[in-house]
């Protein structure tokens, strides 16, 4: 194996653990009083829980070694195929904390599937979805202390796989790892829910047809990284990319879906063109919509229509979504010389709504009636 965690001695006896993941509990887990200092005031990304799950993929035996053990460093061959080719994918998910102390994570065989997906295009080897389940129950039934509760607090998980082989040929890698990390999160907007600023981006754009831009892997986000810059000096918290071919159709966000409502109720969100990440939260906010009896359409949906519909009062409200920060109001799209507003400052009534119903499902306020909860602990 090229990679290694740090610090591994096991010391604890292992234990079988889901989906053949063998539990080694380490030793000097963080004391008690600095868990519960870090689940006070967690942040987002900052702190990790006790654990990792990881599995090792080689090309002659599959996937072996699933274990539970140490967070920590990982040695990584200098050679290793991620650092130069950047063969990597990763997914996010959060374990939700009930009323009744009961941990549960959201649709989560769809992210295995997109998992899945993402592998396929980035030539990574397919995880099944009993072991990509297997090893969100075995990290967080060993981390459970690590689920805060309260508030929109949860416990963020991040699997993710990358090319561990030592070697420098442009191939598949014949050895992959994967792991999932688990991040203690706070609020995404600890002060209440803030409508934000996009920048539109001018000349980059984040995917293009037949690239990579339906898959989750760290590249797009790389490449995104200049533009979230620009945006940075535009005093803008977010950017917006249109369509690589006309620079007209708008995609989406750097890590989020967009959604736009009409006056009359309708609901618009840019059909999934293979440029675009089919997000979970998107899909799901389409259903509970739906629900509420709102029309949606899925569309090509012209930046033209973006600044005039907001103008005119055709389009009333627009809001994105992911996983980590739910449902969030779009404020202002900036552009070179001019702003267009939307919901002066406020978040909108449809917005709000589809936040809370979103929300009650997944903290299990609410009756789970599309069977969209899986019980992590
Ligand atoms: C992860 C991601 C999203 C949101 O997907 P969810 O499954 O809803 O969290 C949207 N766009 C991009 C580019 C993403 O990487």
């Amino acid at each position: 194996m090229s990679t290694t965690t740090a610090g591994t001695a096991p010391t604890s006896t292992p234990t079988a653990g889901p989906a053949g993941f063998e539990v080694v509990r380490r030793p000097d887990p963080a004391p008690e009083e600095r868990r519960a200092e870090i689940l006070a005031a967690p942040g987002f990304g900052k702190y990790f829980s006790d654990h990792l799950a990881r599995a090792t993929w080689t090309r002659a035996d599959g996937w072996h070694d699933r274990r539970v053990e140490a967070y920590g460093p990982i040695a990584l061959d200098p050679s290793a195929a991620v650092l130069h080719y950047a063969q990597e994918i990763f997914e996010g998910m959060k374990a939700y904390r009930h009323a009744d102390g009961s941990v549960w994570t959201f649709r989560p065989e769809v992210n295995a599937a997109r998992f899945a997906r993402s592998a396929a295009r980035l030539a990574l080897p397919q995880l099944p979805s009993e072991v990509f389940l297997g090893s969100l129950e075995a990290l967080v039934g060993t981390d459970v202390d690590w689920v805060p509760s309260g508030g929109e607090s949860s416990l963020y998980l991040r699997p993710f796989m990358f090319a561990s082989e030592a070697f420098l040929g442009v191939r598949p890698a014949a050895e992959v790892t994967y792991m999932v990390i688990a991040s203690p999160a706070g609020s995404y907007f600890p002060g209440g829910v803030r409508p934000v600023s996009i920048w539109l981006s001018q000349e980059y754009i984040r995917a293009a047809p037949g690239g990579t831009g339906a898959a989750k892997c760290g590249g797009n986000y790389a490449a995104s990284l200049c533009s979230q810059a620009e945006a940075s000096e535009a005093s803008c918290d977010q950017v917006v990319f249109l369509d690589a071919v006309e620079h007209r159709w708008v995609e989406e966000l750097g890590g989020m879906n967009l959604f736009f409502v009409h006056a009359d109720g309708t609901v618009v969100t840019p059909e999934l063109s293979g440029t675009i990440l089919e997000g979970v939260t998107r899909d799901s906010i389409i259903t509970l919509l739906r629900e509420q009896g709102h029309e949606v359409r899925e569309e090509k949906v012209d930046i033209a229509d973006w600044r005039d519909g907001v103008a005119s009062g055709r389009i009333t409200e627009i809001f994105a979504c992911g996983t980590a920060a739910v449902v969030t109001p779009v404020g202002r799209l900036v552009e070179p010389g001019a702003e267009h507003v939307t919901g002066a400052g406020e978040t909108g009534e449809v917005t709000a709504r589809i936040r809370s119903a979103l929300l009650d499902v997944q903290y299990g306020r609410v009756e789970d009636t599309h069977g969209w909860l899986h019980r992590l602990a």
